[in-house]
């Protein structure tokens, strides 16, 4: 079996460790990150992405998000901007989706997330 490793659904980076639970929903064609069309389950974050989903910080994660898809992609600060305006969009489902109270991924709760086919995860990369 394929285990994959976890990524940040805010940041993309290494390191999830906090679970959020969120209803499946579709995105719209246009908005949606890398070929996805559709959310299942519970986004994941790490610890700095965690606290801006906690704190309800909207425009916090999206810049966050954004910031860290400019690094990835070699591009300048000059193109951080527009790929903030994508991952609000992108992002704005989970915002309106997610429901209960967030919990520290277990090891054994890890371990199930990294048996799953990617397309289960890692929702945003942008195309
Ligand atoms: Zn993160």
């Amino acid at each position: 079996m394929k285990v994959r490793e976890l990524r940040c659904d805010g940041c993309s980076g290494p390191g999830a460790v906090w679970e959020h639970p969120c209803a499946d929903f579709e995105w719209d064609a246009a908005q949606s990150p890398d070929k996805r069309r559709a959310s299942w389950g519970s986004w994941i974050f790490c610890e700095a992405c965690h606290r801006r989903v906690e704190a309800g910080r909207v425009f916090g994660l999206a810049d966050r998000s954004a910031r860290a898809l400019a690094r990835k992609h070699g591009l300048g600060r000059g193109y951080v901007h527009g790929l903030r305006e994508q991952v609000l969009a992108a992002q704005a489902p989970f915002w309106q989706h997610q429901r209960g109270m967030p919990r520290r991924l277990t090891d054994d709760r890890r371990r199930r997330l990294e048996m799953l086919p990617e397309e289960f995860t890692d929702t945003t990369e942008l195309g």
